[in-house]
């Protein structure tokens, strides 16, 4: 079954993970910006990891007919540091204009502190001003629920805000209604050993419904699994549900929210790319 994976850090996968995606059925990644797994030393950092972003990664998903969207921002973890935030987004503008970025994000909390909640909210004027969708990243762990409302209730306190232009990802059981019920749409991210299962995703869509709300695999430089739409997919099938209801979910839902850019497009399987 054909899928988009709204959550990928392929920059920390290999081109192999590409070629399986694409064999799988995976037809287009979003790649919102994220903490490397160290601290970046300076604003010349995120330029280069920006650039990779929307030059780099597209053309190595095309190689396997995978469409490479991604998102800008300066993650939580680093957003600790005012001054290299300032100076990080005074660089994002540039990179909005380019073809394949669809907003900002993955912006959000980490440990909900005060500079991230300042980062968080200057990101959020950002995606203002230019007109932007967002994707937001919620805590993991014991941090899940605290880290959602203070989002949640921040947005939603912000007049500016279209609730269907934001994602909300990393939802668990606990936090998925208090995403839903504000109009926002959520996201289940699958992990092979803590967090959201694939099993758990299924018991979710069986509760909420599949309404504004889509799956993906998250997966990054930590253990996670290219392959984790896919086995949500079999995890539905082996409990019955119709492909109509999986396609929902893994194919139609991302393309309804991502569609609200108009940068964003899937590959165009009809046209011959020889010249006939
Ligand atoms: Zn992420």
């Amino acid at each position: 079954m054909e899928y988009i994976d709204l959550h990928a850090h392929m920059v920390s996968r290999t081109t192999d993970d590409y070629r399986e995606m694409a064999m799988s059925g995976c037809v287009a990644v979003t790649e919102p910006a994220f903490w490397a797994g160290y601290d970046r030393p300076g604003v010349d950092a995120f330029i280069d990891y920006f650039n990779r972003l929307t030059d780099f990664e597209p053309k190595r998903a095309a190689t396997y007919g995978i469409a490479h969207f991604t998102w800008m921002c300066l993650n939580p973890k680093e957003a600790e540091n005012r001054e290299l935030t300032r100076q990080v987004l005074e660089v994002i503008p540039r990179y909005l204009e380019l073809p394949t970025v669809l907003g900002i994000g993955e912006i959000g909390l980490n440990r909900v502190t005060k500079n991230e909640l300042a980062g968080f909210k200057d990101h959020v004027d950002l995606a203002m001003e230019y007109e932007q969708l967002i994707h937001i990243h919620t805590p993991h762990l014991e941090d899940k629920w605290k880290g959602t409302k203070v989002i949640v209730e921040t947005l939603a306190a912000d007049s500016r805000i279209e609730p269907h232009r934001v994602m909300v990802d990393h939802a668990e059981e606990h936090s998925v209604d208090m995403i839903l019920d504000n109009g926002f749409w959520t996201g289940l991210t699958l992990y092979p050993v803590t967090k959201v299962s694939p099993a758990r995703a299924v018991d979710v869509i069986e509760s909420r419904g599949p309404e504004r709300i889509c799956v993906a695999a998250a997966c990054d430089w930590g253990e996670s699994r290219p392959l984790a739409v896919p086995e949500f997919i079999m995890e539905m099938r082996r409990r019955g549900h119709p492909d109509s209801l999986i396609r929902r979910v893994v194919y139609e839902n991302p393309i309804e929210f991502l569609g609200q850019s108009p940068k964003f497009r899937l590959p165009d399987r009809e046209r011959s790319a020889v010249a006939v």
